[in-house]
């Protein structure tokens, strides 16, 4: 089988000795005399030209059989191209048809929207929009691992299935071997000391509480994994299941974590714009006007950074015409987070300083007693796309914390070692993969930005 994939194909000169290549075909063109067929083998978002003309031996039945869809393997010389946009085409001398495809194929001509798509998330890698974000997204995740290794952070892999509840709060979807209908009760309450773990087990809403455990005794460490939430937004910005990078930064203060958390996204933009270039183009063109100047004036910029008593003021000043009320003490809306970041700075906004009562218990308390090291990052068309804090490190106000969070400090117990012994000021981040590819692809919806989307009432694949 030939592997030299169709993106280095393009890239080559003409020349006398036969090649073979293999792929599937895009569309097939009909002239007078000779046939063109775009073939694509997912290498990259561009086709190359096979031309068949009338001397091909079995001219008419085999151009005839080959349809939409089918794959093949085309042996031919690779020929300089009169056509606009391309060096180069394959004139063929002999034709293998792989696999036909019949007239019912769904990707003929015809361009379908995105909804239609996620209805046969089995054929849509083959369409221009998701083989581009199917290789943004691979480039993206080996950017993430490259960024983190190149600084000695060492990749954690934390537990999918967690006894513990990492934020305190509900949305975890339950992982249990107990008969649904019939579950073993004791005093009203299903006995989860029957269950496979002998408690109560969920899918894990971050990898926080463990990553932690190593960054305080490695230093520096980060996740990158899926991530499960029962919550019922069904918004463009949420899935039941997504993937999340989680740096943990030991000796790190709250400013240290925004600078890294900058200079992270900073580089994902860069490596993608340098690494996935006609993918971006498409983007650029296709899907989100301006994408790639956007991204290079973020690149470039400082972030904006502001306290979350600074973005209320800016808010209220700004008299704009919100779904919500803008309230000192309530969290900020995804409209708000919008309009701080596209209307009144028009770049990425870093806002710290939350109250306390709307973040989560392990965040480090400030002296004012009211507002907690938390900080999340905003950036245009989407809103939050970080979310992190400094951690509390004292023990006994962390302790403190569980207990106002209604939690109990006893399930918690490994965690407050941490802070019984060697304890030291940590910090870290969590990223949704997902919004990033958003971010940076353009795309609207982040049900088309991973393969097989989870999300309320949904789980066809
Ligand atoms: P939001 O307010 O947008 O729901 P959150 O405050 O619940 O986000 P965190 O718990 O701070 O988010 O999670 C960290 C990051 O994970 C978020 O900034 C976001 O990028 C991503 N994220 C959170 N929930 C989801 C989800 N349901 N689907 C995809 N990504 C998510
Ligand atoms: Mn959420």
């Amino acid at each position: 089988m030939e592997r030299t994939g169709i993106k280095y194909i393009l890239l080559m000169e003409p020349q006398e000795q036969e090649i073979t290549i293999e792929g599937w075909v895009r569309t097939k063109r009909d002239s007078k005399g000779v046939s063109f067929l775009e073939i694509n083998d997912g290498s990259t978002i561009k086709n190359l030209q096979v031309i068949i003309e009338e001397n091909f031996p079995d001219y008419a039945s085999i151009v005839k059989s080959i349809t939409t869809g089918s794959s093949l393997s085309v042996k031919g010389n690779l020929v300089a191209s009169p056509a606009k946009g391309q060096k180069v085409e394959l004139k063929a001398s002999s034709i293998e048809i792989i696999g036909e495809t019949p007239p019912d194929y769904v990707l003929q001509k015809k361009r379908h929207s995105f909804e239609f798509l996620r209805e046969i998330a089995h054929l849509r890698p083959r369409t221009n929009t998701f083989g581009a974000v199917a290789r943004v997204r691979s480039a993206m995740s080996f950017a993430v691992h490259k960024f983190f290794q190149e600084r000695d952070f060492v990749y954690v892999h934390t537990p999918i299935i967690t006894g513990s509840d990492c934020e305190g709060v509900g949305e975890m979807f339950q992982v249990t071997t107990l008969p649904i209908g019939n579950p073993p009760v004791v005093n009203g309450k299903v006995d989860y000391s029957k269950d496979f773990f002998g408690k109560q087990a969920s899918l894990t809403v971050s990898g926080q509480l463990e990553g932690e455990t190593y960054a305080c005794a490695l230093k520096n460490i980060y996740t990158f994994g899926p991530t499960f939430r029962a919550e019922n937004s069904n918004t463009s910005r949420h899935l039941a299941e997504f993937w999340m990078i989680e740096p943990e930064m030991a000796f790190c203060d709250l400013h240290l974590n925004m600078d890294v958390a900058e200079e992270f996204l900073k580089y994902i933009f860069l490596y993608i714009l340098g690494n996935c270039p006609d993918d971006m183009d498409f983007f650029n063109t296709r899907i989100s006007k301006g994408v790639i100047d956007n991204l290079e004036d973020i690149a470039r910029s400082s972030f904006v950074r502001i306290s979350y008593t600074e973005a209320v003021e800016q808010l209220t000043k700004a008299h704009a015409d919100f779904e919500f009320p803008v309230t000192w003490g309530e969290d900020l809306q995804s409209e708000h987070e919008k309009y701080l970041t596209e209307k009144i700075y028009g770049l990425p906004v870093i806002v710290i300083d939350y109250p306390k009562e709307i973040k989560a218990f392990y965040m480090k308390l400030n002296d004012d007693n009211k507002t907690v090291r938390a900080m999340d990052i905003l950036v245009p068309r989407l809103g939050e796309i970080i979310g992190g804090s400094e951690r509390e490190s004292d023990y006994h106000k962390l302790e403190k914390r569980i207990t106002e969070f209604g939690l109990d400090p006893a399930d918690y117990w490994w965690y407050l070692e941490l802070r019984r012994f060697g304890s030291v000021p940590h910090s870290g981040f969590g990223l949704g993969f997902e919004r990033l590819i958003q971010f940076v692809t353009g795309m609207q919806n982040i049900r088309d930005v991973i393969p097989f989307p989870r999300s309320v009432k949904t789980l066809e694949f």
